[in-house]
């Protein structure tokens, strides 16, 4: 099977398993990944130690299924990762294990792949961005930062830039100087914590 067929079939094995388990936004949890893992079965090792490029890792042999996942990954990534090493299992867990350091191998690919279409799938985002009628090469990083906020997505914004350079909502690279958390800040404002947690230190 050629790349793209196989990237193609794991977008609609990722729609699949939302609609099996009635993921109907792209606000994922990982309440909704933990709930799906116990239903196949699998379980969760949180990892102390950090290690160089290993977000998480898959194995499979006779004393089950388990996912290794960095304890270090904040909320968002941590899902992301859930939802690639699920693909590992749904795909690939005849392989054994998965160490998930090689980014460009195929079933890696794949499973970033899946992991994006499982928490946003890409109809919605390109419905999103018709609805407000931007076209090819026309989103502006504040296009993102209103998606996100917009749809409460817990796909990152490197997820979310990657998603639309594929779709030609930009060009590859355009973003890629932008801090996003400080341009939701000049958009929104900052967040309330943020604040408390400023005038906390200004009184210490
Ligand atoms: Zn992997």
């Amino acid at each position: 099977m050629n790349r793209i067929s196989y990237y193609e079939q794991l977008k609609v094995l990722a729609r699949d398993i939302r609609l099996k388990y009635g993921l109907f936004t792209p606000e994922v949890r990982l309440s909704d990944l933990r709930r799906i893992y116990k239903e196949y079965g699998i379980k969760i090792d949180l990892w102390q130690r950090k290690l160089r490029n290993l977000r998480g890792a898959y194995f499979n042999d006779d004393s089950g299924v388990t996912v290794m996942i960095s304890k270090n990954l904040p909320e968002e990534p941590r899902i992301f990762t859930m939802a690639h090493e699920l693909k590992h299992h749904l795909t690939d867990s005849d392989l054994g294990f998965s160490y998930c350091d090689q980014y460009a191998k195929k079933i890696e690919i794949g499973a970033e792949i899946f992991a994006a279409e499982l928490i946003f799938p890409e109809q919605d985002f390109t419905a999103w961005m018709e609805d407000r009628g931007i076209r090819a090469k026309k989103c502006k990083s504040e296009t993102i930062v209103h998606l996100k906020r917009d749809t409460k997505t817990t796909l990152s914004y490197s997820g979310l830039v990657k998603r639309a350079e594929f779709l030609g909502f930009i060009d590859p690279g355009a973003f890629a100087r932008i801090k996003w958390k400080k341009l939701e800040e000049e958009i929104y404002g900052m967040p309330i914590y943020k604040k408390l947690r400023l005038r906390q230190k200004a009184r210490a």
